[in-house]
């Protein structure tokens, strides 16, 4: 079979993989110059002006990442290089908050929890006794639950230090509108999927070595056609049967754009489409282009690390954050394989100017940290970072008619927008287009 694959960002690479494995063709055409969508790298500078390896914005992953992991071994990548892997924790600069010991689940989770700095036993207690229902419910609740809604009881510190950063950071949607039955799912692969399945993985190479660029190189050398600054304007149903792409003829077609330019091809090609597939395609396009968005701001600042050690004392540390104080966590690149003293403020649902957004981030690293000699290298706004992960969403399914397919983050699935989400849908797609 010779499949076309539209968009080069994790999902598409995921799909073109899983084909040429299947021992099918494979054309990949993506708008940019790079790879590697949402997760790409970016080239900057840094203060003497040279360049500067950046991620479009600071990831994590964690270890119930399987599929990703599994594709970054594919291509070549070993992932205990180039990732950290560091056992859960949601620490503040002053040492409070949660860290999970190296134990086993559930034990990790209950003696965590049992040992957390700065919370009273009330508070730990509660959040006990929470987690324990959520096991005995085995992590289901209603679709309209919103994360707030399912977290009211605990006492409102747990909810301001905790369940916030947490939803914002695995769902990038504020608590009172994110999906608790989302919320739910996260935390069971991540806190009960087995041993190292909630551990933090933080890349220490840029992310587009961490697999997107690997598999472009991979699909060459398998004689995979990838073609980047190639923007797809239409696909249509070809008259001999198959589809064509921009009149290049193929036996199946998988869509892994955003859902937004997956909305614009699919609407144009409900048009001229058989007439039994215009109302499925109409209907696709209209739930992909209701999804709404949030933005992730990434501020890439640089200070001068002491000579003895790194600017902070972790490699991730948790901010309390707020209107005035945006970033909920900060990442040191420098202990991430980076240059030293680089840091990377995260500001998830992010909202307002990017100058405004700097000088809080730095004020915030003044107050919080007290950092004062820093100076911003770049700022990355993403405003279309992920989908909105609301409670009771409708998000589109993977098949559109035969042969016609569609990947990413925001198709149908457990997961909110995040890495994993987009490789588990690349690969399912990738299979399921080559299913004769
Ligand atoms: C700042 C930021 C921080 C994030 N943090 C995390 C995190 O910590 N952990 C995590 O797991 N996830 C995180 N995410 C989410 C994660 O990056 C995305 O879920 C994932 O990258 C989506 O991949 P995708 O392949 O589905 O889509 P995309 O990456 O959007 O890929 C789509 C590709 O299609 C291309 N394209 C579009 N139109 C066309 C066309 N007509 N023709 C050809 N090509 C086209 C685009 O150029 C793009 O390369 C973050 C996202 C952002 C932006």
């Amino acid at each position: 079979m010779k499949v076309a694959i539209i968009g080069a960002g994790w999902a598409g690479m995921a799909a073109a993989t899983t084909v040429v494995q299947a021992g099918h063709y494979t054309s990949v055409f993506e708008a940019a110059r790079t790879v590697g969508g949402r997760a790409r790298t970016l080239v900057g500078q840094d203060a003497s002006g040279a360049p500067l390896l950046l991620d479009n914005g600071q990831h994590i992953l964690i270890g119930a990442y399987t599929e990703a992991l599994r594709l970054m071994r594919l291509v070549g990548v070993n992932p205990d290089i180039a990732l950290l892997r560091l056992p859960l924790a949601l620490r503040f600069a002053d040492g409070s908050g949660l860290q999970w010991p190296k134990l086993a689940p559930p034990w990790d989770a209950l003696l965590g929890i049992a040992s957390a700095r700065g919370w009273s036993w009330r508070e730990r207690l509660a959040l006990l006794r929470l987690a324990l229902r959520w096991q005995r419910t085995r992590f289901a609740c209603a679709p309209q639950t919103s994360v707030a809604d399912l977290c009211a009881a605990l006492p409102v510190r747990l909810r301001q230090e905790f369940i916030e950063p947490l939803c914002i950071a695995a769902l990038n949607t504020p608590a009172d509108e994110a999906s608790a039955q989302v919320f739910l799912r996260v935390l069971k692969d991540s806190l009960f999927s087995g041993r190292g399945g909630s551990n933090l993985l933080l890349p220490r190479i840029d992310l587009g070595e961490a697999f997107p660029q690997a598999a472009a190189r991979w699909l060459r050398a398998q004689g995979a056609i990838v073609r980047t600054g190639t923007r797809v304007q239409s696909v249509v149903a070809a008259a001999q049967g198959g589809w064509s792409v921009d009149g290049m003829v193929f036996d199946a077609v998988i869509l892994a754009t955003s859902s937004t330019e997956a909305a614009r091809l699919v609407s144009h090609c409900a048009q001229s489409a058989p007439y039994a597939m215009t109302v499925p395609l109409c209907d696709w396009a209209a739930c992909a282009q209701a999804l709404r968005f949030e933005a992730i701001t990434t501020v890439y600042v640089q200070g001068v690390a002491p000579p003895s050690g790194a600017l902070l004392p972790r490699p991730m540390v948790a901010l309390r954050s707020n209107t005035e104080r945006p970033a909920q966590f900060v990442f040191d690149r420098g202990q991430l394989g980076g240059p030293s003293g680089l840091l990377a403020f995260v500001v998830s649902t992010s909202q307002g100017e990017r100058a405004t957004l700097e000088q809080q981030v730095l004020q915030q690293a003044q107050d919080e940290l007290g950092l004062s000699e820093l100076h911003t290298v770049q700022t990355v706004v993403d405003k279309r970072a992920t989908f909105a992960c609301t409670a009771a969403l409708e998000r589109p399914g993977a098949q559109l008619a035969p042969g016609l397919w569609a990947c990413g983050d925001y198709i149908a699935g457990p997961y909110p927008a995040t890495l994993e989400g987009a490789v588990r849908s690349g690969t399912a797609a990738g299979l399921a287009a080559t299913k004769v």
